[in-house]
């Protein structure tokens, strides 16, 4: 551990227990990191002995001792032996997800043991608390891959507290498949999915995000029991796309098989919202994802844990133990539902899981850009903490830890349309970074070694990432101040 960043900690306040206190504020103050090891998030070879100064929320230089000029005010915290990287951008999650077992009643309902109603309440309730967890896990960005208007009041919100990642919010998922309210339930009386009849309406849907300001566009294909309801659904994709782009918002697109998923990339989305787990990606397939730089999003947890969680027996990791929500840890193992996960199910879900490994490795060995998304919110999918659930499959995939990162934190800005804002260590982008106490070039599982977390500008000491998030926020709907600029 550093001196300087004890000596640094201890002008803080120690009278108060609010953990914002034991934070550094940005100010015109420079302050200057020192002697980590550097992965910047672009892939390369790390800089040992590196500097980083940051000034107000952004950096202003980086590189290694002797290449980057200290000014004379600035603060110096020392990091030596220590490994720096960018913070982890979660590239798909929902917000009006709790991860809880009771926040999906249309996939399993124990409405008689909380009511949506109750789960809606506390998920509004516990949002401060919700994305305290993201930076304690060293996320300091999420996207929002779609949802209600409650994902806005969360990106919102977010922008109000001092402990809470950027958000991303994607307007949609667009759908040609008007689906049930039993399936997907209205939250505060929205809907959680947008649909669309024909082109026109479609349109209507992106030009009524970009009313939002959203920053990117979802556009669902469920398929399974919803293809025939939604086979006009690659009629609409092109006025999708085109709207979202001439808006300069980048689109998703949720296919999980491999024949819509081959179909929206050539109708010029920018990213899969999930792996193809259907099929084998075939060369054509790969080639053109390359060609066509399509981001692919893992989401590779969803497929063991929402089993685990409605079996009652989730293993976590470390990290997932010290910054996840104890109160949705808790539901998975009330609720003895084991016998309700045929063993068919089971193994339908491991092979999808198999397959979407293989594809993923396939995809980022032929140099197609994957992104890491824990799709949190889903049943055993923390908040925050899943992302390194999710990386340590991207492991046990086959990718090296190197490539991995880049996945969590370049590549997820892409997926965010935000690669100018955060992704990378690189003056100009936004001080948003980690200090780690073990090399993540080694094991990708020292990602979890946190010692210190920066969020645009504010140093994070471990100790300041736990406890209760205090800060009180209103929501509100509707916000037109882009934070980032
Ligand atoms: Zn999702």
């Amino acid at each position: 551990m550093c001196a300087y960043a004890g000596i640094w900690l201890s002008f803080l306040p120690q009278t108060s227990a609010n953990a914002s206190d034991a934070t550094v504020s940005p100010s015109e103050q420079p302050l200057a990191l020192i002697g980590g090891t550097l992965i910047d998030g672009n892939g390369g070879p790390p800089i040992l002995d590196s500097i980083i100064v940051v000034a107000g929320r952004r950096i202003s230089a980086v590189g290694a001792r002797g290449a980057v000029q200290v000014p004379d005010s600035a603060i110096r915290v020392d990091i030596s032996g220590q490994w720096v990287m960018p913070g982890l951008v979660d590239a798909h999650v929902h917000f009006f997800e709790s991860g809880r077992i009771f926040t999906k009643p249309g996939e399993l309902n124990l409405t008689q043991i909380v009511t949506y109603e109750d789960e809606v309440r506390w998920m509004k309730a516990r949002v401060p608390e919700t994305l305290a967890r993201y930076l304690c896990a060293g996320v300091t960005s999420a996207v929002s891959m779609g949802g209600p208007r409650f994902e806005l009041e969360v990106r919102q919100a977010a922008r109000t507290l001092e402990r809470a990642p950027n958000i991303f919010v994607a307007q949609g998922p667009i759908s040609a498949a008007s689906i049930g309210h039993d399936n997907f339930p209205l939250v505060d009386g929205d809907e959680s999915t947008r649909y669309a009849a024909d082109a026109v309406g479609a349109q209507a849907r992106v030009l009524e995000g970009i009313q939002q300001h959203v920053d990117l566009i979802k556009a669902g294909y469920l398929g399974g029991p919803f293809a025939q309801e939604e086979r006009h659904f690659f009629e609409l994709l092109p006025a999708i796309v085109a709207t979202a782009h001439s808006a300069g918002l980048p689109v998703a697109m949720h296919a999980t098989e491999l024949v819509p998923a081959r179909k929206a990339m050539l109708a010029g989305v920018d990213t899969l919202a999930h792996t193809v787990v259907d099929k084998r990606v075939d060369q054509a397939f790969i080639k053109a994802a390359a060609a066509l730089h399509i981001n692919v999003v893992s989401t590779l947890a969803y497929w063991t844990r929402d089993i685990q969680a409605r079996s009652g027996h989730v293993t976590l990791l470390p990290i997932e133990s010290r910054c996840g929500d104890p109160e949705v840890i808790e539901t998975w193992s009330k609720v003895p539902t084991l016998a309700a996960v045929p063993s068919k199910e089971r193994g339908e879900a491991a092979q999808a899981q198999k397959v979407g490994m293989d594809n993923l490795r396939r995809l980022q060995a032929a140099g197609v850009a994957i992104a890491v998304g824990s799709d949190a919110g889903n049943f055993g999918l923390l908040h925050g903490a899943s992302v390194h659930q999710e990386m340590a499959l991207l492991a046990l995939a086959g990718m090296r830890p190197a490539d991995i990162i880049v996945a969590a934190t370049r590549n997820g800005a892409r997926v965010a349309g935000a690669a100018g804002e955060i992704g990378t260590l690189e003056p100009g982008k936004l001080a948003d970074l980690l200090v780690l106490e073990r090399d993540p070039l080694i094991s990708i599982g020292n990602v979890g070694a946190i010692s210190q977390v920066m969020k645009g500008g504010r140093l994070f000491s471990r100790d300041a990432l736990m406890g209760p998030a205090k800060e009180r926020v209103v929501l509100d709907v509707g916000a037109t101040k882009d934070d980032l600029k």
